[in-house]
């Protein structure tokens, strides 16, 4: 038996099934390539859910990990360190916030900002206690805590879960109209992603997110979005909110935050919201800690000096245009903003796992999404050369 099929059947008999991985064991990655365990070359097109936008092990985020590895990794928050003042400067001059609360994983950073809105919505919006409500949308994903999948729409993330957390109410994303109606003197907040990953890339129409903005100002209602995905240039600009020209009041961000190296999250506000939170009301072992502070300063710095985001809209226009003119009957649709693009098949050919398997064989892997859908999102170091590769043996597997 291979060492290939031994790892595959170890992980199948120790580790909980909770995913349901491609048969692929990767060993190595450098920039948009990863290897497997028998040396075969791929192009990434998933970046581990965007949170490699930097590439693989990135030269200069390793350097900035293993130089602060070796002087102080974990000090609690019952200390200060030396770094976390930094990034938050950092933060704060790059997206404009003004209070910065760091966590480790996207789901932690949803948590941290439901928390804040509501105790935000009691103190300052002077909603009963025990009454305040989030809007939420469908397709929504945020996250698995139990908090989080209370509000999913997915069978799947809820199923057997409950009893789940109440305060949330669903409208249809895109779906300005039944949001206005959603709004009561309760809301104190809502929870949007401006473009749906995990639903299988899902652009909502131009107008949507600014009719959403306009109606939580008018209603004192605090716009959360979770830019965990779309953050950090994937769409072709820092965050995607600028698409629409909006800002939101909270800001949630985390994959790309290190480059892919360590878990880091963040919610960004103004001060009124995370203003509310007092000591000892909230925390993390490892939220803030100095190496995850010099891993994310750095991967943001590469973000902006080596024209990650410039890059992710050019060459995300020509991939969606060179997608476009691929002439496939069994594609559907085919759509995406920057570098996180979708090709949707018709419910016809069978599902998009055999064509990302019949990828993977050509030498690129991506992941299927809501049964018939393939997503793109390659790095944001990816090159003209790269992503017209990337198309022939995609147009390969779709005409076959
Ligand atoms: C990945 C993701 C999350 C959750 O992040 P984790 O680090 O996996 O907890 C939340 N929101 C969005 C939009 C995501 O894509």
């Amino acid at each position: 038996m291979s060492n290939t099929a031994e790892l595959i059947a170890t992980e199948q008999r120790l580790g909980a099934h909770n995913y349901k991985p491609l048969d692929v064991v990767l060993t190595r990655g450098q920039g948009v390539h990863v290897w497997d365990s028998e040396g075969k070359q791929y192009l990434d097109c998933l970046s581990a859910y965007s949170a490699v936008n930097q590439g693989h092990c990135h030269p200069r985020i390793l350097a900035a990990m293993t130089e602060q590895a070796s002087k102080l990794t974990l000090t609690s928050r019952a200390f200060r360190n030396d770094q976390l003042a930094l990034l938050y400067e950092e933060l704060a001059a790059l997206t404009g916030s003004h209070k910065i609360l760091p966590m480790n994983s996207g789901a932690e950073a949803v948590e941290t900002a439901i928390k804040a809105v509501r105790k935000w919505g009691y103190e300052t919006k002077g909603v009963p206690e025990g009454k305040a409500e989030i809007i939420v949308c469908s397709g929504n994903f945020h996250g698995r805590t139990l908090s989080i999948v209370s509000f999913s729409t997915d069978p799947d993330a809820r199923g057997g879960f409950g009893p789940f957390t109440s305060g949330f109410r669903t409208v249809p994303f895109g779906d300005a109209e039944a949001f206005e109606a959603a709004i009561n003197e309760n809301t104190v907040g809502a929870l949007i992603e401006p473009i749906q990953g995990e639903a299988g890339v899902i652009i909502p129409a131009a107008g949507y997110l600014r009719r959403v903005r306009e109606l939580c100002t008018d209603n004192n209602v605090t716009l959360i979005l979770d830019e965990i995905q779309t953050g950090l240039g994937r769409t072709g600009k820092l965050l995607a909110e600028e698409h629409e020209g909006i800002e939101a009041d909270v800001t949630l961000i985390g994959k790309a935050l290190s480059g892919g190296f360590y878990p880091v999250s963040a919610v960004l506000s103004n001060s009124e919201v995370l203003g509310v939170l007092q000591p000892g009301q909230h925390g993390s072992t490892f939220g803030g800690n100095p190496l995850a502070c010099a891993i994310a300063r750095e991967a943001l710095k590469v973000l902006t000096e080596e024209k990650m985001v410039e890059n992710s809209a050019v060459m995300g226009e020509y991939f969606l245009e060179g997608l476009k003119s691929i002439r496939s009957n069994i594609v559907k649709d085919v759509r995406g903003r920057g570098l996180m693009l979708a090709v949707e098949l018709d419910p016809e050919a069978g599902g998009a796992r055999q064509y990302c398997y019949a990828l993977k064989d050509l030498g690129l892997l991506a992941k299927d999404t809501h049964v018939d859908t393939i997503r793109l999102a390659p790095p944001l170091v990816i090159t003209r050369e790269q992503v017209d590769w990337a198309l022939d043996r995609i147009e390969k597997v779709l005409m076959q």
